[in-house]
C-alpha cells in the first residue's frame, strides 16, 4: 500500500457496526471469558484496542513489523536508552534535541552509561569511535536545529559490524518522507507530538522496529510493560485521526518551506539559511538519496542577536513558541528554548548560537507567512 492510502486506512479492522473509525476504548481492564482465556486484551497498560490500532498503523508507515505508542517523544528516547546496561557506550550526534542531551547527561550517565557526542556526518569518525562496548549509535537526520544530514545506510553498516544498534530519531521528517528502518536502522522513534499529530494538541512518542518477534522487539515489549509509558486511548484516537492527513500536511509544509527558505536568503537581515531542500545545502544529494521529501523545518541566522530577539515580539500570524510540525507556524529561539540546557562546548562545535532562529512551517498561506516574517524582520532590524 502506498503512503497516502496507509495514512488514511492504517490497519483499521471493521467491527460488527461497520464504524469507519476505531472507537475509543476507555477501559482500564478487560473481562476474561474463562480461566486461562483472554480476548487478547487483559489490562490497559499492556494493551488497549485503540492504541493497538495506532501501533499497527505506525508500524505500517515506518516500514516495520512492530510499533509502540508512548506518552511522549522523550518516553521513546528513554526506552531506547533503557536498552543499555552499565558499562555500555552510546554515540550521540553533537547536534540534537536538547531534551535528549539532558536525559543522557543528567539521568542515564548516573547508571554508568558512557555517552559520547560526535559529528555523525563524518562516517570515518563514527567508524573510529566504535568500541566493543558500543551498544547504540543514535542519529537525527536532519538534525535539530542545524539540519545536518547523516548517511543512514552507511551508519547502519558500521553499527552492525560492531554488534551495535542504529537508532534514528525521525521527528523532523516523519515516516511520510523518510523510513530509516528500510535503510538499515534497527529502531526508529518519533516525537509524535510533531508531524504525526500535526495539530499541536497531543504529546506523544512512537518507536518501531523491523521484526515483530525479534529479541529486540521482546526487550522493548518488556520495558513498555514494566515501565508503563503508554499513550492513553483518548490520545491514541486523536493520533489515528491525525495520521489520516499526514501526507497532505507534510507535502504542503515542505512546498511552503522551500519558498520561504529561498526568500529568506534574499533578506538583508538574514546571513545563513539551513534547509535540506536547498540544492546547495552541503548534503542535499545525500538527503535526496535517503528521503522522499525535505520537510517543513528551516533554521536561519540573522545579523545580530538583537534582531533574533526582537523578531519574536513582532510576529502576528506566526507564534513564538517551542515545538514543531503542527498546522500553526512556530518560530523558536533554540538557544533559550529547545537547546537551553545544552553544554556550551557542544553548542560551540555545531554553530548553534544566539543568531539562530528555527521556523516550523505550518499550513497557512505562504504569502501571509512571508509578509509576517518580512514585517517582523524589518521592525527588528530598525530596533537592533
Ligand atoms: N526528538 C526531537 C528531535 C524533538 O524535537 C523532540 C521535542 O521537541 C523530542 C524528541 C521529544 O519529544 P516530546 O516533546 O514529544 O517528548
Amino acid at each position: 500500500m502506498k503512503d497516502f492510502s496507509a495514512e488514511v486506512h492504517g490497519c483499521h479492522r471493521y467491527d460488527a457496526t461497520g464504524a469507519i473509525n476505531t472507537p475509543i476504548y476507555l477501559s482500564a481492564t478487560f473481562r476474561h471469558p474463562a480461566f486461562r482465556q483472554s480476548t487478547g486484551y487483559d489490562y490497559g497498560r499492556v494493551a488497549n484496542p485503540t492504541r493497538s490500532d495506532l501501533e499497527r498503523a505506525i508500524a505500517l508507515l515506518e516500514g516495520g513489523g512492530r510499533a509502540w505508542a508512548l506518552s511522549s517523544g522523550m518516553a521513546a528516547v528513554n526506552l531506547v536508552f533503557a536498552l543499555c546496561r552499565a558499562g555500555d557506550h552510546v554515540l550521540l550526534p553533537e547536534d540534537l534535541y536538547g531534551g535528549t542531551v539532558r536525559l543522557a547527561n543528567e539521568i542515564y550517565s548516573r547508571y554508568g552509561i558512557d555517552f559520547e557526542y560526535i559529528d555523525m556526518r563524518d562516517t570515518a569518525l563514527v567508524r573510529a569511535k566504535m568500541r566493543a562496548e558500543t551498544r547504540l549509535v543514535f542519529i537525527e537526520t536532519p538534525s535539530n536545529p542545524m539540519m545536518f544530514v547523516t548517511d543512514i545506510r552507511t551508519l547502519a553498516e558500521i553499527a552492525h559490524a560492531h554488534d551495535a544498534l542504529l537508532v534514528a530519531d525521525n521527528t523532523f521528517l516523519s515516516p511520510h518522507f523518510q523510513k530509516p528502518l528500510t535503510l538499515g536502522a534497527d529502531i526508529v522513534l518519533e516525537s509524535g507530538t510533531k508531524y504525526l499529530c500535526g495539530h499541536n494538541d497531543v504529546i506523544c512518542g512512537t518507536i518501531a522496529v523491523r521484526e515483530a518477534d525479534s529479541a529486540l522487539a521482546q526487550e522493548i515489549e518488556l520495558l513498555v510493560k514494566s515501565e508503563g509509558p503508554n499513550l492513553s486511548p483518548m490520545d491514541a484516537w486523536l493520533m489515528l485521526r491525525s495520521l489520516k492527513t499526514l501526507g497532505v500536511r507534510v507535502e504542503r509544509q515542505a512546498a511552503s518551506a522551500l519558498v520561504l527558505a529561498q526568500w529568506l536568503r534574499t533578506r538583508p537581515e538574514v546571513t545563513e539559511v539551513y534547509y535540506v531542500g536547498l540544492p546547495d545545502h552541503p548534503q542535499h544529494a545525500l538527503h535526496q538519496s535517503q528521503s522522499a521529501g525535505c520537510g517543513g523545518m528551516i533554521s536561519f541566522k540573522v545579523r545580530t542577536p538583537a534582531i533574533a530577539q526582537n523578531v519574536l515580539a513582532h510576529l502576528h500570524l506566526i507564534a513564538f513558541a517551542e515545538s514543531l510540525g503542527g498546522v500553526e507556524s512556530l518560530l523558536t529561539y533554540p538557544i533559550v528554548q529547545t537547546h537551553a540546557e545544552m553544554p556550551h562546548e557542544l553548542i560551540a562545535r555545531t554553530g548553534l548560537d544566539d543568531h539562530l532562529l528555527r521556523l516550523s512551517v505550518g499550513l497557512e498561506d505562504v504569502e501571509d507567512l512571508r509578509e509576517d516574517l518580512a514585517q517582523a524582520l524589518e521592525k527588528a532590524a530598525q530596533e537592533g
